[in-house]
Parts: structure tokens; sequence; C-alpha cells
């Protein structure tokens, strides 16, 4: 594994525990936004200032507490605004492992309450996870840009506003009705009695006695083990618990009857039929909304023979003003005020239970109407536990939250691989260009031939130099002319725009060969190019391929660069045997130059049934035998040497072909004859390159 890999591997490890952490803990609170606050409350009650902070803003805390989280863990699941999520994440836990120490070591609350009542922890236990959060925050802060996206950035904004409306949704509807998860021991299906049982062989709590003695006016202290003898006096003696026991989940369930004070729990958790009761920790603050639809409840119960108690730990005065507002018929017990508000996360709260088990739970917003008390609950469908799982519940949240997000992952990075695949091909496309464009040259050459007399010439040359001066090609341009016309044409000729050509030179140095022009007198025109082995010269003045291999060198010899003509005769073309004869011509002449010499070399491919004859070969012929000739000489020189060589196609080439030609890949320009005796026949060919 790189060190790189296992960079990332670590960052995103962290990442991912973070995430996992944050929804998790960020959840279980905003099932539970009424649990989340109390336990608000219990911090502000250790730090003495309960008594100040009203307990809406309490619940809001709560639910911004709880919404803050969920969306953190999810934002760093996405990897979602990485920089600022991972600073926000390190500072709450650092803030948060601030206060688990001050639990650790205080004690003011024995449960920390991060993960609501789904986990438990002890508050050291707290404070370690914390430390170990910390580590894992300080690593994706430091490199945030390592965790990897699960969605573009464009479409991040649509998990967050999802999620948002998600986590509020989730606490608004839990508050408004109940915990949609429940983890304390009173769900439904719990059977209280069982709860409050201690198993047999479970944990004992352990005692420790001291004895304080005293001999001679000297105090001591004894344990059991060390106890003196009777010389000794008992002074005192003192009991500390040294270790805590087995604790049932339910262990501080009890029912008084207001008034008399009688303990009623195991009657009513004994009794087999059914029992309503209401549930209220603060009748003060209870709301009195559904009055009515409670008093109904109670009356059903007095006609079926059910028993209903309202549940409260709200002293006789407080009773009194409830059932003087509401006229309540029904019987007032007092419990515990933790236990009410553990019972159910509402106020006032209806729990339908029999033998003991909870079978229902409303809270007051949603309490079961008329239409569902026209029968007795042994005939009823709320006499009996709802259908509604926790697997339900957890597929339903798959379904609104988890899927929409799967797919939309699942669409963005489909979407952004097939970005990634064009872009690749469009760079691809630009570097291909660019190498052609950097590594080979673009050249449109004229073969004027045996045509023009020399004003005739100078007056085309001259246009030519005008007007590629005013409007500069986009490729190399050269006119290969008759001997007479070289040195007047060189002495104006910009040839930084227009490179100047013979259209031959002799296979001699110098001396008695009556009517030639050698490559050196060529040289001294100022032209810097030379055509060799044209078909015309070829045929009609059988040039031999040994014949040019000696003009090339010569050519070569005096500075000149050579446009070097191959191509194949129709009938050699209709045999198709044209990759063999332009085989043979390079072999013949050109693949014994040194690589060096090579690069000086301009190809072009004339099929010489196209020369002169208006046919040309179609686009696709012309590339498929020029990416031949680039491989032959890749062959010979290798692949760059391939690459660097310009290619040009020649026969019949006009204006309106140019552009299909030329958009080949490996045809790199034209010869041209015929078309480049005229100013603007030849532009129209050079023009092409700008398409
Ligand atoms: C040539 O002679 O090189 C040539 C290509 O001629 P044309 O363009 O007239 O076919």
């Amino acid at each position: 594994m790189t060190k790189k890999v296992l960079k990332y591997s670590v960052i995103n490890l962290c990442r991912f525990m973070l995430a996992i952490t944050f929804i998790l803990s960020g959840f279980v609170k905003a099932v539970d936004p009424l649990g989340t606050q109390y336990k608000i409350g219990d911090y502000l009650e250790a730090l003495h200032i309960a008594s100040y902070i009203p307990d809406i803003l309490t619940l809001i805390s709560s639910i911004l507490l709880s919404s803050l989280e969920f969306c953190l863990g999810v934002f760093m699941l996405f990897a979602i605004r990485r920089h600022i999520v991972s600073k926000i994440i390190f500072v709450f836990i650092s803030i948060m492992t601030v206060i688990t120490l001050w639990i650790a070591i205080a004690n003011p609350v024995s449960d920390c309450g991060c993960f609501g009542d789904a986990i438990k922890l002890t508050n050291w236990e707290t404070f370690i996870k914390n430390i170990i959060l910390m580590a894992a925050a300080v690593t994706v802060w430091k490199y945030p840009l390592c965790m990897v996206r699960f969605i573009s950035k464009s479409n991040q904004w649509i998990v967050i506003n999802y999620t948002i409306i998600f986590i509020v949704f989730i606490s608004g509807y839990s508050l408004y009705d109940l915990p949609q998860f429940d983890f304390r021991p009173y769900h439904i299906g719990a059977n209280i009695k069982k709860g409050m049982e201690i198993p047999p062989g479970a944990k004992q709590p352990k005692f420790e006695n001291t004895f304080i003695m005293e001999k001679n006016g000297v105090r001591k202290e004894f344990k059991l083990d060390n106890y003196p003898d009777s010389t000794w006096k008992f002074i005192d003696s003192k009991t500390v618990q040294i270790s805590e026991g087995y604790i049932p989940p339910i262990h501080d369930f009890s029912i008084q009857k207001v008034g008399s004070g009688e303990d009623i729990t195991n009657n009513i958790l004994g009794d087999k039929g059914y029992t309503f009761l209401l549930i209220s920790p603060h009748l003060e603050t209870a709301d009195d909304s559904q009055l009515d639809q409670i008093n109904q409840i109670s009356e059903y119960c007095t006609d079926n023979g059910y028993k209903f108690y309202c549940l409260t730990a709200s002293t006789g005065k407080a009773i009194n003003r409830w059932q003087s507002i509401t006229g309540a018929e029904y019987s007032f017990c007092n419990t515990d005020e933790t236990t009410l508000k553990t019972i159910i996360r509402s106020n006032p709260g209806l729990l339908l239970i029999k033998a003991g088990t909870i079978i229902r739970k409303w809270s007051h917003n949603t309490l079961p109407d008329e239409k569902q008390f026209s029968k007795p609950l042994e005939h009823s469908e709320i006499g009996t536990m709802p259908k509604d799982s926790v697997t339900g519940k957890i597929l339903k949240i798959i379904l609104w939250y988890v899927l929409p997000l799967m797919v939309l992952t699942l669409a963005d990075r489909t979407w952004a691989w097939s970005r990634w695949v064009k872009n690749k091909e469009k760079s691809n496309k630009i570097y291909q260009l660019l190498k052609r464009k950097k590594m080979r040259k673009k050249i449109v050459a004229g073969n004027w031939k045996m045509n023009m007399n020399l004003q005739d010439g100078i007056a085309l040359a001259k246009e030519l130099n005008d007007t590629f001066t005013a409007e500069k090609p986009n490729c190399g341009v050269i006119i290969c002319t008759p001997f007479i016309h070289l040195a007047s044409i060189a002495q104006f000729l910009n040839q930084d725009i227009i490179g100047l050509g013979a259209e031959n030179c002799a296979d001699k140095v110098k001396g008695a060969y009556t009517g030639e022009v050698s490559a050196e007198m060529v040289k001294s025109t100022g032209a810097q190019y030379v055509v060799l082995g044209h078909s015309e010269r070829r045929s009609y003045y059988n040039e031999t391929p040994a014949i040019l291999k000696e003009k090339v060198q010569l050519a070569l010899d005096n500075n000149l660069k050579v446009i070097f003509c191959i191509g194949e005769s129709k009938e050699e073309r209709e045999a198709n045997r044209q990759n063999e004869v332009v085989k043979a011509e390079l072999d013949g002449s050109v693949f014994d130059l040194s690589a060096e010499d090579f690069a000086k070399i301009v190809i072009a491919y004339e099929p010489i049934w196209a020369i002169g004859t208006g046919l040309t070969a179609t686009s696709d012929q012309a590339e498929e035998i020029h990416a031949y000739i680039r491989n032959c000489i890749a062959d010979k020189y290798g692949k760059q040497v391939a690459e660097d060589t310009t290619i040009l196609y020649g026969g019949s080439c006009k204006a309106s072909n140019a552009p299909e030609l030329f958009a080949k890949p490996d045809i790199d320009g034209g010869l041209i004859g015929g078309a480049s005796l005229k100013a603007a026949d030849f532009k129209g060919i050079i023009d092409a390159w700008k398409k």
C-alpha cells in the first residue's frame, strides 16, 4: 500500500466514524425531542441555572442540537462543504470533550445523554469516546480535501435541504405524536413487572463497614478483617457502598393513591384486565386542549369495567385545580416525576396496560376518538398491540430518506462519470490536435509545373505575397516554381510566410550536364525547397529510384528541404498494389537516409491517376494510405519520427475537397498543381486549415 493510499484510507475511516456517530447521535435525539429537552434540563439543573431558562428555549435547543448533529453527520458522510463541516465538527467535539470531562469528574448527571436512551455509557466511557472522536476530528480537519465526495458540488444543495427538512420533520412529528423509536423500558410490548425483576444470580451491591474504636484515649478505624480485641471500645461505625449491584431497567415505578397514600402498584400491574393510565408529570403545565376526549375515555372505562387512573407528580392543589376545570371523575395517584417523564413523552399522555404489559401509548394530540371506542376493548383493534413494528418504521425511513438519497447519489455519480469520460475524450482530442500542431507542420505547397512566363509568375507570386502578408495563413505555404522564376521571386517573397522551392534539381553535383540545374544552384537563388520524385518526372524523364536517391542526397547536402512525391498508377491501384508501390518508392530513394536527414523530408502522396485528371482519392482512401505510409516510416525510423513527418496529399485537390481531406488525422496538407496557378484558388485550399 502506498503512503498516499494509507493516508486517504485513514482519513476516510475517521470521516465515516464521525459521520456514523453524528448521524446516530442526532437521530436518536431527534426522535425524542422531549427526552433531549429533559436531559438539557438536567445539565442546567447541575449548573443551578435551570430556573432562569424557559422550557420553550430548552425545547428549541433540543431540536436544534439534534438537527445540527444529524446534518453534520450526513454532510460528513457525503463529504459536503468539507472545509467548513470538518471545522464545525472539530469545534463541536472540542466543546463536548470539555463537558464530558466535567461530567466524568464531577458526576453532575448519571448519563451524558449522547445517544438519548438508545445507548447508555458511563461518564468515563463517554469521555474516552470523545477523545477518540477528537482524534478523528483533528485528522479530517487537517486534511478535509482527502475526503472523497459522494455527490458533485453542484448537487450538494439537494442533500443539504432534503436532510434539514427530513430531520426537522422527524423532530416535529415525534414531538406532536410520540418518539418514533422508543428505547425506554416502557416501550409498547414491555411488561413493567418483568422490567422490575432482579434475575437470580444478578450482581449484588457491595458495602464496606468501618468501625471507629477507642483505647487509652486513642481512636482508630478498623474493618471486619482486622476487628480488634475487647480491650478496644466501640464508638461508631460507617457503611459505604463500594460497588453497584444489578439495577433492573425499571427500578423506580410505584403508584400511591392520592389521599390515602396506599401503594396500588401491584394491584394495577397484576390486574388481568385493561387499565388506562393518564400520565401527567405536572398537571400545572399539562396541555388541556383534549379534556373532553379524556373524559369520554374515562366514561367509556366506567361503562365497560376498565380501570382509569391519572398518575402525576403534582400535589393536591394542582389536582384539585385540574378536577375543577376538567370535571375529572377518575382517581389520581402519585408517581415519581422522572418516572412519569420516562414512561411517556407527552403531558398528558395515555397508556393502556393489560396484566402489566404496555399495549398502547398515545400523546394528547393523537388520543383515540369515539369511533374507536364503539366496542369493548376485547373486540376492538386498540385493545391489541399496534401492527406498525420497528422494522416497518425503519423501512419507512429507508423509503423516504435513504432511498431517495441513494438514487440521487447513483444518478449524480453516473452523470459525473459520463462528464469525466466526455472531458477525457475532449482533452484527448485537444491533445491530439496540439500534438499534431506541435509535432508536424501543416503545409500547402503549389507546384506550378511548366506554367507561367517570368512576368506572370512574378505577378502571381506578388499577389500571393500580398494576400498572405495581409491575412496570415493557418499553415505553411510553399510555391515551387520553374527555375527561371526563383531568383526574381526570392527578391521580394516574404519567406517567413511563403517558402520558395524548385520543381527539380540535377542528380549531379556540377559539370558538363547541359541543360541541368544543380541543387547548389537552386539554393543560390534563395529557394529552400525542391520537389523530387514527381510522377511526371518519373514517367516522362525516366527518373528511377536510384537517380532520385542521388537527387535527394544532393538537395539535402545543399540545405534544401525535399518534398518527395510517391504514388501508384491507375493499374496499380486497380490491382490493389498501392501500398507495395509507395513502400518501394520510399525504400528506393529516402529510407536510406539517417533519421536526422529524413526529418528534412516532406512526403507527398500523389496517386498518379488523380493528378490533373479531376479524379480525387476519397478522403478515406487517402487517409488509409497516408496512415500506411506513416506506419512504414514508424517501422523504419520509430514512432516519433513518423509522428513528426508531414505527409501531403496531391491529385486534383481543390478548395471544395480540401477541408474533408485535411480533416483526416494523417493528411497534413496538400501538394497542389492546377489549382495553385490562381491566387484565389490556391488561397481557397489554404483556407481549408481555418475550418
Ligand atoms: C501535381 O502535379 O503535383 C498535382 C497534384 O496536380 P493537380 O493538383 O493538378 O492534380
